[in-house]
C-alpha cells in the first residue's frame, strides 16, 4: 500500500476535535535526532500526526478476541465534558527518567499513558511494571522507532507493531493495559492503523506537543505546551529517548498549574 503524508490529516473527520492537531510546527521529514545518549533505538517523536488516512473515520474495527476496536486515529480525548487532560510519555522507559516522571504523578495523583519501546521494556522490566501497577497505561511505540514507519511493508510494520506488544507485555505481566499503538513520529498510514486495530490496540496521535525532546527550556516546553492546553488535549512528552531532564522539570511545573487551573487526568480513551 503506497503512503502519500498528506498534511491534510485529521480533523475534518472527528466530531470532537476542534482542530487540536493542527499544530503545523513540524514537517515528517524535519525531526533531526536527538543527541543519541540515550536508549539507542529511541529518537523522539516530533512532527505531529501525519496520516493521510485519517478521514477514514467509518472503516469498521476489527473484531479481535471477542472485542472490536477501532483503527480510527485518537487525536484527543473524548469529552465527558470533563476538564481533563491525557499526559502521554513516549521513548522509555527509561531507568533514570521514568522513576522522576512517576513519582511526580503519583505526587498529583495524576495518571499517564506510557508509549514504551519494546526493547526499552524488555531492559527494563520493573519500570513497565511499576507503571502498570501504579494504574497508568501503556502504549505500544514499536521496536526500532522508525519514523519512516508509512513507507515500509505490511511485514516490517507487522513485525514493529507485533513484537513490542510482546515485548511490553511480558514486561508488564498480568493485568497490565497496553490498549494504544502510537508510530514512531506519528507517521501513521492506513495500513499501519489497521495493523494496530488487528493487534487489539487503539492507534493514539496527540493534538498538544510539548517539543520537550528539541530541549528548548523548562519555559520553552511549558509555552509549547499552553499553546495547544485546552479540555481533552493529548499531550505529548518524553520520559526516554535521552536526556529528559527539562522534560521532569517542565512536568512538575505543568501539574501544578493544571491543578491550580482545575483539570483532571484521564486516558485517551474513545
Ligand atoms: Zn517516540
Amino acid at each position: 500500500m503506497p503512503s502519500s503524508p498528506a498534511p491534510s490529516a485529521s480533523a475534518a473527520s472527528s466530531p470532537a476535535s476542534a482542530s487540536p492537531t493542527s499544530s503545523p510546527s513540524q514537517s515528517p521529514s524535519s525531526p533531526p535526532s536527538d543527541s543519541g545518549s540515550g536508549t539507542p533505538s529511541a529518537r523522539p517523536s516530533s512532527a505531529p500526526p501525519q496520516d493521510p488516512g485519517t478521514t477514514n473515520a467509518s472503516a469498521p474495527g476489527k473484531a479481535l478476541g471477542g472485542g472490536l476496536v477501532s483503527d480510527t486515529l485518537l487525536s484527543h480525548t473524548v469529552g465527558s465534558g470533563a476538564k481533563a487532560v491525557a499526559l502521554t510519555f513516549d521513548d522509555g522507559p527509561d531507568p533514570q527518567w521514568t522513576p522522576q516522571v512517576l513519582a511526580l504523578l503519583a505526587q498529583h495523583h495524576a495518571k499517564a499513558t506510557f508509549c514504551e519501546i519494546g526493547p526499552n521494556a524488555q531492559r527494563y522490566p520493573y519500570l513497565t511494571k511499576e507503571i502498570s501497577t501504579a494504574g497508568d497505561r501503556l502504549c505500544d511505540h514499536s521496536v526500532h522507532h522508525n519514523e519512516q514507519q508509512s513507507r515500509m511493508s505490511l511485514d516490517y510494520n507487522t513485525h514493529e507493531i507485533a513484537d513490542a506488544q510482546r515485548e511490553i507485555t511480558d514486561a508488564a505481566g498480568t493485568g497490565a493495559k497496553l490498549m494504544f499503538y502510537r508510530a514512531p513520529g506519528g507517521d501513521f498510514s492506513p495500513m499501519i492503523r489497521n495493523i494496530a486495530a488487528e493487534h487489539g490496540l487503539r492507534p493514539l496521535a496527540w493534538s498538544d506537543d510539548s517539543n520537550d525532546w528539541k530541549r528548548p527550556g523548562v519555559n520553552g516546553i511549558l509555552r509549547s505546551i499552553n499553546q495547544d492546553l485546552r479540555p481533552g488535549a493529548i499531550i505529548l512528552m518524553h520520559d526516554g529517548g535521552g536526556d529528559r531532564s527539562q522534560s521532569v522539570q517542565a512536568l512538575a511545573r505543568l501539574l501544578d498549574q493544571l491543578d491550580s487551573q482545575g483539570y483532571t487526568y484521564s486516558f485517551p480513551t474513545p
